[in-house]
Order: C-alpha cells, then sequence, then structure tokens
C-alpha cells in the first residue's frame, strides 16, 4: 500500500496587489485502494490544491508538506512527481505539433517507467483502452491535443491514466464539459484503473453529476481554502440536495 499525505498545507500566489494565501491549512491522507472527492464551490480553492500537487510554478507553499510514502513530493521536478507515481492530468495540457498521439504515450509511459514497455504488449493494451473509451482508431495517428474536443482531451486523460498505472490520480473538473454518455465511458476507465486497488484517486469536482458513476468513500468540502467538512458518500448526497448554501452562510457570518 502507498499513502499520500497532505499535512497542513498552506499556498499562495503572487498578485499584482501582493501576495495572496489560497490553501489556508489543507490536511489529507489517501491510501492506494481509496478514493476521495474533493468537492466545494467555485474559488474555494480547489484546483490550486491539484496544482500544488503538480508542482506548477505559480503556487508557493509557505508551510506544510505533501510526502508520497514518506518522500517530499515538493522536493521533487514534475518528472519526478510522475515518475515517483502521481498522475496529474493537467500535467500535458497544451498541443504539441509533430507529436502523434501514439509517440508521445509511448515516450511518457518510458519516462514514468525508466524502460521502454515491450513493444507487442505496450500496442495490444493501447488498442484495447482506446477500444473501451470508445476513442476512434485514428486518434493515435493526431497530434497531441490539436484540434481536440473537450470531450476527447478528457478520454485521452483517462487513457494515460489507464497506460500509465500511476499509484494516485489526481483528477480536477475531468467531468466539466462532457455529456453524460462521455461522464460514462470516462467514469468507467477510471474505475477500471482503480480495479485491484493498486491506485488512489483524488476527485476533485464542484458537482455531484460524476459521482454517481465513480463512488468515494470519503468526500471533504473545501471553502476558502479550507476542509469545511468531512464525511462519507452521504455527505455527497447531501451536497446534491442542498448545494453549498450551508458552507457559504457559514463563511459570511464569520467573517
Ligand atoms: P476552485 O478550483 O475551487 O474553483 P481555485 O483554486 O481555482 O478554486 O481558486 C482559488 C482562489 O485563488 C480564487 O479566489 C482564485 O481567484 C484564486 N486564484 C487561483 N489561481 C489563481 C491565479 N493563477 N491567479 C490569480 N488568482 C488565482
Ligand atoms: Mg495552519
Ligand atoms: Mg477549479
Amino acid at each position: 500500500m502507498s499513502t499520500l499525505e497532505i499535512k497542513d498545507l498552506h499556498v499562495s500566489i503572487e498578485t499584482e496587489q501582493g501576495k495572496k494565501e489560497i490553501l489556508k491549512g489543507v490536511s489529507l491522507t489517501i491510501n492506494t485502494g481509496e478514493t476521495h472527492a474533493i468537492m466545494g464551490p467555485n474559488g474555494s480553492g480547489k484546483s490550486t490544491l491539484a496544482s500544488t500537487i503538480a508542482g506548477h510554478p505559480r503556487y508557493i507553499v509557505d508551510s506544510g508538506s505533501i510526502t508520497l510514502d514518506g518522500e517530499d513530493v515538493l522536493e521533487m521536478s514534475v518528472d519526478e512527481r510522475a515518475r515517483a507515481g502521481l498522475f496529474l492530468a493537467m500535467q500535458y495540457p497544451v498541443e504539441i505539433p509533430g507529436v502523434t498521439m501514439s509517440n508521445f504515450l509511448r515516450t511518457a509511459k518510458t519516462a514514468i517507467d525508466g524502460e521502454a514497455p515491450a513493444l507487442r504488449t505496450w500496442t495490444k493494451d493501447v488498442k484495447a483502452a482506446m477500444t473501451q473509451l470508445r476513442i476512434d482508431p485514428d486518434f493515435a495517428q493526431r497530434n497531441v491535443n490539436e484540434g481536440f474536443s473537450g470531450g476527447e482531451k478528457k478520454r485521452h486523460e483517462i487513457l494515460q491514466l489507464e497506460l500509465f498505472a500511476p499509484k494516485f490520480a489526481v483528477l480536477d473538473e475531468t467531468d466539466s464539459g462532457l455529456d453524460v454518455d462521455a461522464l460514462k465511458i470516462v467514469s468507467e476507465g477510471v474505475n477500471r484503473a482503480q480495479e485491484g486497488g493498486k491506485m488512489g484517486t483524488l476527485l476533485i469536482t464542484h458537482y455531484t453529476r460524476i459521482l454517481r458513476y465513480i463512488k468515494p468513500e470519503f468526500v471533504h468540502v473545501f471553502v476558502d481554502g479550507k476542509v469545511a467538512e468531512e464525511g462519507g458518500p452521504e455527505l455527497a448526497d447531501r451536497l446534491e440536495e442542498e448545494g453549498y448554501d450551508r458552507f457559504l452562510a457559514a463563511g459570511a457570518s464569520a467573517a
């Protein structure tokens, strides 16, 4: 079993008005085999947490720690994080002219594992994963992200997730902009990657919709850069009915 541990994390960014603290002491422990949902209103710091785990240079860690099996993640480069077993969907968001998906996937897999995958099984694995995600076979010969629709980008993310077999996946708003059919296909991919309990998932979302297909054991509600409440799946059900008003009203009266 592996453990990703976030302890009392404080993160800020530089703005034109000076430094602004966004994460105000976040603690969270995820083990492989577990699915955690982070939910919360817009602007509560969910993506900031994802970007900080990913090592985005814009986000300044003022205090606290992130460790993977005791290793300091914050000391690792973005590549080292991937090799350590962290999957961060936003790591490859850009178009890469002249690089086909097929080449990209194999190169990335080689970099993550430290050795090239055996060609025969690899080709078979890629084909199988693409079929399950209903990705057009032509896709392999297209350039990375070039002209991909929103839905294609999400499927590409999940294709990587299935092929790279990470220890921990951080999925930020994987559900946004997907129609119901695509949402189901993408969710099934995440569930397949999770099978066997070898991966832990941090599913970040504003809406409860995706939680009909991916069932979290733990739900953490983010409000104003902090975890405001934690619970099991019943908390997500409650949010579906009540929304975030209860938390926002509490924040407003405290301010
Ligand atoms: P969420 O993902 O929950 O919607 P974010 O992490 O994107 O929240 O944002 C949290 C807060 O930090 C917001 O007030 C947002 O305006 C601010 N913020 C985040 N990233 C940046 C940035 N790069 N530049 C300016 N403000 C930012
Ligand atoms: Mg603190
Ligand atoms: Mg966000």
